[in-house]
């Protein structure tokens, strides 16, 4: 029998009013149930808000280095629980569970980091024009917060919202993704373990529509952090906007990687295999165009194959396994959509695209790296993001080429240049419409103190992580006083 996970609200687990509940499969082997949770309703975001309504007030008040307090128990908990945590990861997930280990990790040091982010929420002294006058700006909390998180990082993004979002005095509810909460509510026992006050944290489990769209309507909710589709993630603005309310979304990508003539091809192609493959390819920042120079595009193109073919495809709790099943039944069929579209449009496919069947792969679903060549820019495989592993080469004559090819794209999440002239590096980075940039690494990975985020149509414009968090989850009030 698998566990029966309640919402958490108000510091308690709770079934939901339905008593209706869903499960959550192993991407692996997907007949295997990992846990259940609560398919909530309008009644439970409802108590969620409540809760966290209610709790406000005096979280708010608490001081900002006690509340950090919480997160130094919050990590040594984890710390102690970290295998614990990965193996849920690679089980709700699908993902390589050395990857899963990190991913846990980068949770605990989300932890240390905020636990000392505190001295950042101070305001400024200001100097002002009237004699006796004091003027400072303090930094305050949000509100409620509604945070909205997807499959592929099940246990890092909702951490990555929270933790900033709670340092700066908010309360928050949090709507994981269906496809895997598991994460979340270990998450949710953590902070319960470290002692967070009732209310401060609340976790609603169900489907979008049901839970999501319920949680952004009410008016109490004072900003949202989303992440996931654009399309999705635009729905939600356009819902909101009357509402003039903070709405950080973080998005899609379809993200570029240069190789240009002068680049170490071998490491070149690794950081494309390790970009676009690991994890399936399910990363917003995952390398999804390879745009390859005419001098060296046959030897790369030809490297790249033969990697891809080596890959080790298997169950992610396999430490040998390079390739993990896609998620689910209907990202593998929209992945193999691409594949026929991208083979339509006249793109050549040189290896992979198909579902793996026998074996172990017959348990789950597993689609081989496809490495396809000859796309054009204008093509819907060059365009729209697929979310899994699949790459596709461009091949162009100059730098100049590679540049506006890479730069023609509605999104602008991550791109990445592999040279040896650092001219050309720093002319890349100046002129690539991404909120993230690399030389010579690929274009999927990320610290987890410098910012985060896109341009265009990959988000709303704000960042996440770091310190710089700090400012979508707080606003500045400014205090005059005269005596
Ligand atoms: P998604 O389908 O947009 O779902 C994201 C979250 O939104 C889920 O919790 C989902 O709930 C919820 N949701 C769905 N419909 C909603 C609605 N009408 N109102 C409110 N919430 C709603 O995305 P996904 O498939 O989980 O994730 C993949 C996408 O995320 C890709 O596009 C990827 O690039 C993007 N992503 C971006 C970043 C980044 O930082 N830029 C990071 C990771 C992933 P259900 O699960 O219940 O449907």
């Amino acid at each position: 029998m698998s566990k029966v996970y309640g919402n958490f609200i108000g510091g308690e687990w709770v079934a939901c009013q339905s008593k209706k509940t869903f499960a959550d499969y192993n991407p692996a082997h997907t007949k295997e149930i990992v846990a259940e949770f609560q398919d909530s309703g309008a009644p439970e975001v409802k108590s969620a808000i409540d809760a966290a309504s209610g709790a406000l007030d005096a979280w708010g008040r608490m001081q900002a280095p006690k509340r950090a307090d919480f997160f130094r128990k919050a990590a040594e908990i984890l710390r102690r629980r970290r295998d614990e945590a990965a193996d849920a990861l690679t089980r709700e997930e699908g993902k390589n569970i050395g990857e899963a280990r990190g991913e846990i990790d980068r949770g605990i040091a989300l932890m240390s980091f905020y636990a000392g982010q505190w001295p950042a929420l101070g305001g400024e002294m200001v100097p002002s024009f009237n004699e006796g006058r004091m003027l400072y700006t303090l930094r305050v909390p949000v509100g409620v917060v509604a945070l909205i998180t997807p499959w592929n990082f099940p246990a890092a993004i909702p951490m990555w919202k929270t933790l900033p979002a709670l340092l700066c005095g908010n309360t928050v509810v949090l709507k994981p993704s269906s496809l895997a909460p598991h994460s979340s509510a270990l998450f949710a026992e953590v902070l319960a373990e470290a002692g967070l006050p009732a209310g401060v944290f609340n976790m609603v489990t169900g489907g979008g529509r049901e839970v999501g769209d319920v949680l952004v309507s009410d008016p109490r909710i004072r900003a949202i952090s989303f992440t996931g589709s654009r399309e999705v993630g635009k729905a939600i603005m356009r819902k909101v906007a009357d509402r003039l309310i903070r709405v950080g979304l973080e998005m899609g990508g379809k993200n570029p990687m240069i190789v240009m003539d002068d680049a170490n091809l071998d490491r070149a192609v690794e950081d494309t295999v390790v970009g676009a493959f690991w994890a399936a390819g399910h990363k917003c920042t995952a390398t999804s165009r390879a745009i390859v120079t005419e001098k060296i595009h046959d030897q790369f193109v030809e490297k790249l194959v033969t990697r891809t073919k080596a890959l080790r495809i298997g169950d992610g709790m396999d430490p040998k396994t390079e390739v993990c099943p896609v998620i689910d039944e209907n990202q593998t069929k929209k992945i193999l959509e691409y594949i026929e579209i991208g083979k339509k449009e006249g793109a050549k496919l040189l290896c992979g695209g198909e579902r793996l069947k026998g074996g172990i792969y017959d348990e789950g679903c597993y689609v081989a790296p496809a490495v396809f060549a000859g796309l054009s820019p204008d093509m819907r495989t060059a365009q729209e993001e697929i979310f899994g592993p699949v790459v596709g080469v461009i091949k162009v004559k100059d730098f100049d080429e590679a540049m506006r090819v890479a730069n023609n794209i509605e999104f602008g999440l991550s791109a990445s240049i592999s040279t040896r002239d650092l001219k050309t590096a720093l002319e890349f980075a100046r002129r690539s419409e991404a909120g993230i940039v690399h030389v010579n690494s690929p274009t999927a990975g990320l610290e987890l103190q410098a910012p985060f985020g896109g341009c265009k149509e990959s988000t709303s414009g704000y960042r996440e992580m770091g310190k710089v968090a700090l400012d979508f989850y707080s606003q500045i009030k400014t205090v005059y006083v005269d005596a």
